[in-house]
This record gives structure tokens, C-alpha cells and sequence, in this order.
């Protein structure tokens, strides 16, 4: 990929319009142009072909189409749940999963190669982050996948590998695009960027005027446990990220999940579940637990389902919303914390 040139893809359309204006065509191109990059998903200019020959000869030279390829794909046989493995153009390797829902399809999309934030019991961070990616490589993969199911793609949830608000303008750039009329229109109600709890970006997020719902991987009921298991807390305490949740929840109207992976014996305890309620009582929570997937590197084993249930039951006595995710795609290494950039 020549960095010179402008990625097409990522543009907003406003900024499409600019490109389209300063080569002196009509505007009306810009609606064409967009209309094949996010509605058809073509990969070239040449099958633009309602441009002009020397239109797309001249959009060739300035920009480029940034693409990824699908290298492989795994079907699980326990629910039909998708792997991804896409390489980018520089080679690297990126994953994606697809789960179909009742409500839906629902894919899961990666926003950086690899991940820096080393949480204990995560495989995508085990060799740590290579780079961020573009708007445009995280667009393809939701384009890819819908082209191999043949069918729309309604949900997206920003929970593969990386720290989505890490990679805060291309996720956002990506969210503006995926939603817009004139792409694939995917309601931003349907969207969920998941954060360990980088405070200054969720007050950042807060303002941009989107409607998408946040994830909170809070994973511990207080700062110490935390500390241990995800190294991001020893920036952010508990109660710095809890404000900054409030303040998106003030902002956008828009209740914050909070995801809690029950690992056993180190945040699964009644009283672990006690401290959580009490922490997070009289907010209107919703909280999202995870029994923990297990990875070839973690020690960490799921907790039991005894326990899972009374952890349930002290959360929901003190009215908080509780729901189980199901683990999808396990068989496959597809289940939340199992993806890796490895092609085996
Ligand atoms: N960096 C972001 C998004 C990627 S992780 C974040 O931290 O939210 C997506 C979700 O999977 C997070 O809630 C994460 O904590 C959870 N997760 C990671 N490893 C897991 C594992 N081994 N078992 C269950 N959930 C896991």
C-alpha cells in the first residue's frame, strides 16, 4: 500500500465530497463512489462503472482501495458461529467472528493488531500490539463477512483484538461510516464499542453525538483485584471509570454494560459479588457476566455454575440487570478472549 495516497475507504462522506470538488466533478460523484465502496463493497476502482474511464484512472492515482483478504474460515459446529482470519495488506493478520442471533447477525470486529493493555486472561494481548487499524480495514471486515453469508450484517460489536478507544479517530471514523444512510445503515443502537476504561476518551466519546453503546470491561469489584489481572487499572481507578460511565450514561441517554468475566477464585466469591453490588447499586446497571473462556497461556478456570448463579443472585437482589453471555464459538477459538493473529 502506497502511504502517499489517501485511503478512499476511510473517508467520511463530507471528505469525499472535498476529493470529489478538487478534482472538478460533479458532485453527484461523490454519492456513486460512496454508494460502491460501503453499499456494494467493490474492492477496485474499475468496477466502478457508472464513473468515466478517466474519473477512475485519476481516483486510482491519488487513492487507494485498502482492502483485506480472507484467509481462512471456521464454522462451529456447536452453533454455526464464524472465525474469521483476514491478512491486511501489509501481511499482517487480523481476526474477526460471526454469530448469528435471533435478532440478527452479529459480528465481532478487531480494532488493532494485536493489543497492548496485557490483561492477564486475554490471548490477544500475548504479543503485545503491532499497530492500529484503519477505518477502512475495520469496515472490510464487517464487507467480507457479509459478502461470504450472503446475508446483512444488523449488529456489530467493537470486542475482538485491541483497545478500540486506543485507537479512538479510526473507531469512531469506522462507527460514522458503518452507520451512515448510505452505507450499510447499521443502527448505532446496534453498536458496541467495548473498553477496558480508558477515562479520557470514554468523556471524549461522550460528546460525539453517537447513539452507540458502551462496554465496560470492569472484570473486578474493586481497584486491587483489578490491579491484578488488567494492568490498565493502574492508570484508571474503579471510581475514576465509574464517573466517566455516569457521565456517558448523562450525555448520550445511553445505559453502559458492564462485562465481568467470572474467573474461579479470583473475582467469582460472594463477597466479591456483595462489594460489585454495592459499587455499582442505584445506577440503573446492567451487568454482563462472562464465565472466562480459557486460552493455551491463562492458568484461569471459569467459575463453577453453583457459583455463578448465587454471584447472579446477590447482583439481582440488589436490582441490578443481570445477563449471561453465551460463549459462542469455543470449538473454534472464537469465544471472547481466544482471538490471536496466528493462522493455525
Ligand atoms: N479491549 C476491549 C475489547 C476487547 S475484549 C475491552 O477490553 O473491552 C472483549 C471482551 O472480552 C472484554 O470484555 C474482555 O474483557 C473479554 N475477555 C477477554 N478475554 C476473555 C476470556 N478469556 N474469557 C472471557 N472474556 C474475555
Amino acid at each position: 500500500m502506497n502511504s502517499q495516497k489517501i485511503d478512499i475507504k476511510s473517508l467520511q462522506y463530507d471528505a469525499l465530497q472535498e476529493l470529489v470538488k478538487d478534482l472538478g466533478q460533479p458532485k453527484y460523484r461523490a454519492g456513486q463512489i460512496f454508494s460502491w465502496l460501503h453499499e456494494k463493497g467493490v474492492r477496485s476502482f474499475e468496477e466502478m462503472t457508472n464513473l468515466p474511464e478517466n474519473l477512475r484512472k485519476e481516483l486510482s492515482e491519488k487513492c487507494d482501495i485498502v482492502n483485506i483478504t480472507k484467509k481462512k474460515v471456521l464454522t462451529s459446529s456447536i452453533d454455526g458461529t464464524k472465525k474469521y482470519l483476514f491478512e491486511l495488506q501489509d501481511g499482517q493478520l487480523i481476526e474477526s467472528v460471526m454469530m448469528r442471533y435471533k435478532h440478527g447477525n452479529s459480528v465481532c470486529v478487531s480494532s488493532q493488531v494485536g493489543c497492548a493493555m496485557g490483561c492477564s486472561f486475554c490471548a490477544s494481548t500475548l504479543n503485545g500490539c503491532v499497530r492500529d487499524l484503519r477505518a477502512s480495514e475495520i469496515l472490510d471486515q464487517v464487507y467480507e463477512i457479509q459478502k461470504d453469508i450472503g446475508e446483512r450484517v444488523s449488529n456489530i460489536v467493537i470486542m475482538g483484538m485491541g483497545e478500540p478507544l486506543i485507537n479512538y479517530d479510526q473507531v469512531v471514523g469506522f462507527v460514522r461510516i458503518v452507520s451512515s444512510e448510505n452505507a450499510l445503515h447499521i443502527s448505532q443502537r446496534n453498536i458496541t464499542i467495548s473498553t477496558c476504561g480508558i477515562v479520557p476518551a470514554i468523556i471524549k466519546l461522550s460528546k460525539e453525538q453517537l447513539k452507540v453503546t458502551l462496554a465496560l470491561s470492569l472484570h473486578a469489584p474493586n481497584d486491587d483485584i483489578r490491579k491484578a489481572i488488567m494492568p490498565i487499572a493502574k492508570k484508571y481507578s474503579m471510581q475514576e471509570i465509574l464517573d466517566a460511565c455516569d457521565f456517558y450514561f448523562q450525555e448520550t441517554g445511553r445505559r453502559v454494560t458492564f462485562e465481568y468475566c467470572l474467573i474461579d477464585q479470583v473475582n467469582d466469591r460472594p463477597e466479591h459479588a456483595r462489594e460489585l453490588a454495592k459499587r455499582l447499586k442505584g445506577k440503573g446497571a446492567h451487568v454482563n457476566l462472562i464465565p472466562v473462556n480459557p486460552t493455551p497461556e491463562n492458568h484461569y478456570h471459569e467459575a463453577k455454575e453453583k457459583e455463578i448463579r448465587l454471584f447472579t443472585q446477590i447482583l439481582e437482589d440488589s436490582q441490578i440487570t443481570v445477563t449471561r453471555r453465551r460463549e459462542m464459538g469455543r470449538d473454534i477459538s472464537g469465544a471472547c478472549g481466544q482471538l490471536v493473529r496466528r493462522s493455525s
